[in-house]
């Protein structure tokens, strides 16, 4: 009932990989599932944001899936084939991953607000509220979609929508498609699409291909710059924008196709199509805007945890502790927006916290 309270030491908000990674940690290190920690999810089902990817991502077309600690990924396969989808078997090793360590989970509840309650913080859902001492949030980024403000945009008389709508190209078979955004999401759908229909690439930058090898120090790099933002309370950076594109088999075969040609950004959008600062016009039918994700944050406004430029400033080992408010831990946020990071995020936020809470471990 939506006015009940409960106590527990520490909330893990969100059951993607962040928040798994977390709470097997919390669980590892010996708190008490219930009493010690739960795990708050808004989805009816395991899988986090992957359980809603489009059906063509597959695991051979995703970057790469890392294990969560303690089971391996391959080995809840039901097949080892890579077409397989990625929204279907993501979700099926997070259910048996929530199994296998009895993890607390709780869904579908929805974190509406958290606020500070004297020494507590109350996290106010739609079903019940808790009374916790930190909190681990790990709400991905999948529920906040990101289109810029373009002029004219509700003028548009074709359709738009975001990567987070788009099911198939199949769709949009003999339209004229504009494909907004630079990053990886944008050039694989430019690439599905463009084998059914026409297409445009329109991206704010000169897409930047990354040559040599992209090995584990190139990762850390790029990752030390996102962590570098975040400890200075800068909002973090796209992914890409720090380690380029990678030039794939797929991409060199668009590039002899003729679909990698690119335009600069437009200006404004009209009923029919777009216009640039130059006076130059192009009609089209559909924009797809593959224009990225902000993170979903909203419920923790009452915190104020941001500063005046919007960012949140984050300290601790790897930058996922908020310096303004240190019993809340941010985990597949920033430098740790990857499966890899989530990883290794929510196993510095469970030791942390613990130890900043004085809470009894193993
Ligand atoms: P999510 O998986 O989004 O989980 C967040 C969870 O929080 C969800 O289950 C959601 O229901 C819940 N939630 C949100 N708000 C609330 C609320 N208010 N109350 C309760 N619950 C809430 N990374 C890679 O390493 N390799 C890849 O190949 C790769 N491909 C990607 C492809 C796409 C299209 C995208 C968008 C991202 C990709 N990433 C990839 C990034 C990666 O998916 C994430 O960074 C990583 O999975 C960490 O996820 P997460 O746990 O932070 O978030």
């Amino acid at each position: 009932p939506a006015g009940v309270s409960f106590k527990t030491d520490i909330v893990v908000i969100g059951a993607g990989q962040a928040g798994l990674s977390a709470a097997y940690h919390l669980k590892q290190a010996g708190l008490a599932p219930g009493r010690g920690f739960v795990v708050l999810d808004e989805n009816p089902a395991a899988g986090g944001a992957w359980q809603f990817r489009w059906p063509s991502l597959t695991l051979s077309t995703v970057n790469r899936i890392h294990d969560l600690p303690g089971l391996a990924f391959a080995d809840t396969l039901e097949s080892r084939q890579t077409s397989v989808q990625a929204s279907q078997a993501v979700p099926h090793y997070f259910a048996l991953y929530e199994e296998r360590f009895q993890l607390p989970v709780y869904r579908p509840v929805q974190v509406q607000s958290v606020t500070s309650h004297g020494e507590r913080l109350k996290i106010s859902t739609d079903r019940f509220s808790l009374l916790a001492q930190g909190i681990i949030n790990a709400t991905g980024t999948w529920n906040a979609p990101y289109v810029p403000d373009i002029p004219g945009r509700e003028r548009f008389q074709g359709r738009q929508l975001h990567t987070h709508d788009y099911h198939t190209a199949a769709e949009f078979s003999g339209q004229h498609v504009v494909i907004v955004g630079g990053g990886i999401s944008a050039l694989q759908l430019l690439d599905e699409i463009s084998h059914v229909t026409r297409t445009t690439w329109v991206t704010r930058q000169e897409p930047w291909f990354r040559s040599g090898v992209f090995d584990e120090e190139a990762g850390r790099a790029a990752v030390k710059q996102v962590e570098d933002r975040v400890r200075q309370g800068l909002s973090p950076k796209s992914v890409v924008s720090v380690t380029g594109l990678p030039f794939t088999p797929a991409v060199q075969a668009m590039q002899e196709r003729g679909v990698l040609h690119r335009l600069p950004m437009f200006s404004a959008i009209t009923e029919q199509g777009l216009v640039w600062d130059d006076g130059r016009e192009l009609q089209a039918d559909v924009i797809l805007w593959c224009t990225g994700f902000r993170s979903s944050l909203d419920h923790l406004d009452p915190l104020f945890l941001r500063e005046e430029g919007g960012g949140i400033t984050l300290t601790g080992r790897l930058a996922t502790q908020v310096a303004r408010d240190p019993r809340i831990h941010l985990v597949g946020h920033g430098p740790s927006a990857s499966t890899i990071g989530a990883n290794r995020a929510g196993r510095a936020a469970a030791s942390e916290l613990i130890t900043q809470l004085n809470l009894p471990s193993r």
